[in-house]
């Protein structure tokens, strides 16, 4: 049996095997992806979150891949945090569209004093709902890493973006240390982890591999890995970086596959400039999450009628939690989606 099928959950990747892996015949890569993805998840169902920027831009952080980083002009209208009952308003739309998850970013280098008790009382009204709470606030002390989790929080995403060794060429306002120090802390209060990386910012294939070895070699496996290809925004420092191959792109979501084969592999940012044929071949790498809504963060995503209509066409369904049924769940996401599809109140997946 070929070492990358055992099932055993591996800790100890190395660079070797992981640049190996990424450079196989794509076709070998792909039925590795897809025979262990069957192993653990029903190839046929998709987990759908909703994300809501809760606080956008002025970012004191200079990721070079970001409009909302207050180091760049892109043009981006600032926002204040917004108000509670407006995020819980947004949550509800979002439950009624089908999302079982409902994750809310804010453009923070860390939370504050004086904003965390509004973040906490998000979480407990969201968590209200049924739904699943995932925040992402930037880097966080043990302190207000225990208040999210007593507040019922069920994800923190926090995302190593790249390699260590090509971090520096893209963010040098924190460090990868604080980074992997706030996925230790999320960890430690019992919570679980969403973090994953960017493609397309210029790194070498060695990075990629990097990037996964970083997470899969964590004391435990992220249980869920967006994998984001760059959106390149004009004003932005990588608004003019050359264009990842796509069959690169989906290498990628294959050996994340194989090396975390337990976790949501989610495909992320950059999903409007994927076509149907490309977000069809991430399935089959084993991609099974994407994020419903309108736009990501600041930047375009497929509409939410288009998802459902590409689902539909490939016989995959979303993925519902236990207490729903698989038609009333799928009825009242046709139904919802309907009614939404001029709103514009959703943004979609995160970096941070
Ligand atoms: S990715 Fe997050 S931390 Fe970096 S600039 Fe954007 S909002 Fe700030």
């Amino acid at each position: 049996m070929n070492a990358s099928l055992n099932p055993v959950t591996r800790h100890d990747w190395t660079l070797t095997e992981v640049t190996a892996l990424l450079q196989q015949p794509f076709n070998d890569l792909l039925f590795q992806a897809q025979t262990l993805h069957r192993q653990h998840f029903n190839a046929n169902r998709v987990q759908v979150s909703t994300l809501l920027s809760i606080k956008t831009g002025a970012c004191p952080e200079d990721c070079k891949y970001c409009p909302q980083s207050g180091h760049y002009n892109t043009g981006l209208d600032k926002e204040k945090l917004m108000e509670v009952q407006k995020v819980l308003d947004e949550a509800q739309r979002a439950k009624e569209i089908g999302s079982t998850r409902f994750c809310m970013g804010a453009a923070w280098k860390h939370p504050s004093a004086k904003d965390l008790p509004y973040v906490l009382e998000m979480v407990k009204g969201v968590k209200a709902m049924g739904m699943e709470t995932c925040m992402t606030l930037g880097k966080l002390d043990q302190e207000q890493t225990q208040a999210l989790a007593d507040a019922g929080l069920d994800y923190y995403n926090h995302n190593l973006d790249t390699s260590p060794e090509f971090y520096g060429s893209i963010i040098t306002t924190r460090t990868y240390a604080e980074r992997l120090q706030t996925l230790s802390y999320v960890r430690d209060a019992g919570m679980k982890i969403c973090s994953g990386g960017i493609l397309g910012m210029g790194e070498s294939i060695a990075d990629r591999a990097g990037l996964l070895i970083q997470l899969a070699n964590l004391p435990e496996h992220p249980e869920s890995v967006p994998i984001n290809m760059l959106v390149k925004v004009e004003g932005t420092p990588l608004a003019n970086v050359d264009d990842i191959d796509p069959f690169d792109f989906i290498r990628m979501l294959a050996v994340a596959r194989i090396m975390m084969p337990q976790s949501h592999v989610r495909l992320s940012a950059g999903r409007e400039q994927m076509n149907e044929q490309m977000q069809a071949l991430a399935f089959l790498a084993g991609a099974n999450s994407i994020f419903y809504g309108e736009k990501l963060l600041t930047t375009g995503n497929p509409q939410a009628d288009k998802d459902m209509q590409l689902f539909a066409r490939l016989g995959i369904k979303p993925e519902a939690r236990e207490e729903y049924a698989d038609e009333v769940h799928q009825a009242a996401i046709e139904q919802a989606i309907i009614e939404q599809r001029d709103a514009s109140l959703f943004y979609d997946a995160a970096t941070h």
